[in-house]
């Protein structure tokens, strides 16, 4: 049943919003009717992601390091992403390229309790492994649910319903949210779902059993919910030019978070170029305005950070599509400092395999292989312009031929130590082998001084 299907009601906003209780009503049967509208058949469509976890989302102790209600205003740049996931926004695909430790976790599972709550509908969720399905179902699903007594009280227990468990079950009134693993083609083939949760996707492997790409198998299981559907991807990149989320980031509106410096007011996304530190000092780290070039220290990142506000630097080819990149330079205070994000820097210098890990997951951004660039490029980086026809270390001359029936034609090199060699002259001699003009033309040559 979709959102559209019910005729609006007088009383809706008062159910809607005050879910616990039913109204007093005068008639036998309408309480249980209305309860059971209440317990998510009807979402409410003004209610967004971000409104429904800040009255409804409880983190415990065992699952958070920041136990009790949770809040947007930790980390605000969340909101606009996670209200994109709302039935009432008009976004179909939402990607989200970003570094460890800005929370982005928590947006995926505010959704998913609010389409538990809100909005329920058939959901598949994907991580890269079934495995990984498994782990995620016990140590973020269950306290997800098991914390929030708007959920626990929709959630029936888990169980495993197909033979081979590749799949993970958490049934709800109006609705079903299945995980799997991208490893496993049944499990994406699964059934047909409207919400469609795409975890960690540059995790995932380049084919689900043999049966193609598992982004794409998974996004054929939404295709008969056309406009209503939503496609939700998210992932720390990996390298430059197999990460997925890179090409989708890029293929998005490329939305960057603009935060006020406190100093000018100048509105600006964060670049780690820009994050400044006394040499070997990391603990002196501080950010530098694209403005007034004033440090900012830390301790204002709190207040940048409310007042900031996402704004596009592309345009899609797909107007339905928003993307979001967000480094760690964003974490709040309290999680992930520039003070540690220089030392980790300054710690992977030397090591490509940490300089990567300190892209991927300080920067979010991909890591570039050395040896992937491809043969033209390695070429054409190595061309040097040297100023007089044979260069310094050329130490002698060779002439070779190339005879056409209509041609000669003629390269010389110059060679130096370690068989490096410069291309001199390149001439052609028309006439071909019969031509006597030709070869005594070619004689000369050999003759001729460079
Ligand atoms: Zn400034």
């Amino acid at each position: 049943m979709s959102e559209t299907s019910l005729p609006p009601s007088p009383t809706s906003r008062f159910l809607l919003n005050d879910e616990e209780d039913s109204p007093d009503l005068s008639f036998d049967g309408a309480e249980d009717i209305l309860r059971a509208w209440s317990r998510g058949i009807r979402p409410d469509p003004n209610l967004t992601v971000s409104e429904w976890a800040d009255r409804h989302r409880w983190l415990s102790s065992r699952a958070a390091a920041e136990p009790g209600r949770y809040r947007t205003a930790r980390t605000p740049y969340l909101r606009e992403i996670m209200d994109a996931l709302s039935p009432g926004h008009p976004a179909q695909r939402i990607s989200f390229m970003k570094a460890a430790q800005v929370g982005a976790t928590e947006a995926g599972n505010n959704w998913i309790g609010f389409v538990i709550h809100h909005a329920p509908g058939p959901m598949l969720a994907v991580l890269p492994t079934v495995e990984m399905a498994k782990r995620a179902s016990r140590g973020r699903l269950d306290p997800l649910i098991s914390d929030s007594p708007a959920l626990r009280e929709r959630v029936n227990p888990a169980r495993s319903r197909d033979a081979g468990n590749s799949m993970l079950f958490k049934e709800f009134p109006g609705g079903i949210l299945v995980l799997t693993g991208a490893n496993s083609a049944t499990g994406l083939r699964s059934m047909p779902a409207r919400y469609l949760f795409l975890d960690e996707i540059d995790a995932y492997p380049p084919s689900a059993d043999e049966e193609g790409d598992p982004v794409t198998l998974a996004e054929a299981r939404g295709t008969t919910f056309a406009h209503r559907r939503k496609v939700f991807l998210i992932s720390t990149p990996t390298i430059r030019g197999l990460s997925r989320i890179e090409q989708e980031f890029e293929a998005s509106d490329q939305r960057r978070y603009f935060v006020p410096c406190p100093h000018c007011g100048a509105m600006q996304w964060l670049e780690f170029e820009r994050l400044r530190w006394e040499k070997g000092r990391p603990e002196t780290a501080a950010y530098a305005c694209n403005a007034c070039d004033q440090l900012i220290a830390e301790h204002h990142k709190t207040s940048m950070l409310e007042a900031g506000e996402w704004r596009a630097t592309a345009t899609a080819a797909d107007p339905h599509h928003v993307g979001y990149h967000l480094s760690a330079l964003y974490s709040p205070i309290g999680w992930k400092s520039w003070e540690q994000i220089a030392r980790e820097w300054l710690a992977a210098q030397g090591n490509d395999e940490m300089l990567r890990a300190a892209r991927n997951t300080l920067l979010g951004e991909t890591w570039v292989e050395r040896g992937e660039a491809p043969e033209w490029q390695r070429l054409a980086d190595r061309r040097e312009v040297f100023g007089a026809q044979i260069p310094e270390g050329g130490l002698f001359l060779t002439a070779g031929t190339d005879i056409q029936k209509d041609r000669i034609e003629v390269d010389i090199w110059a060679w130096g130590r370690g068989l490096q060699s410069w291309l001199v002259d390149h001439i052609v001699i028309p006439g071909g082998p019969d031509s006597p003009v030709a070869w005594a033309e070619l004689t000369k040559l050999l003759g001729r001084t460079w």
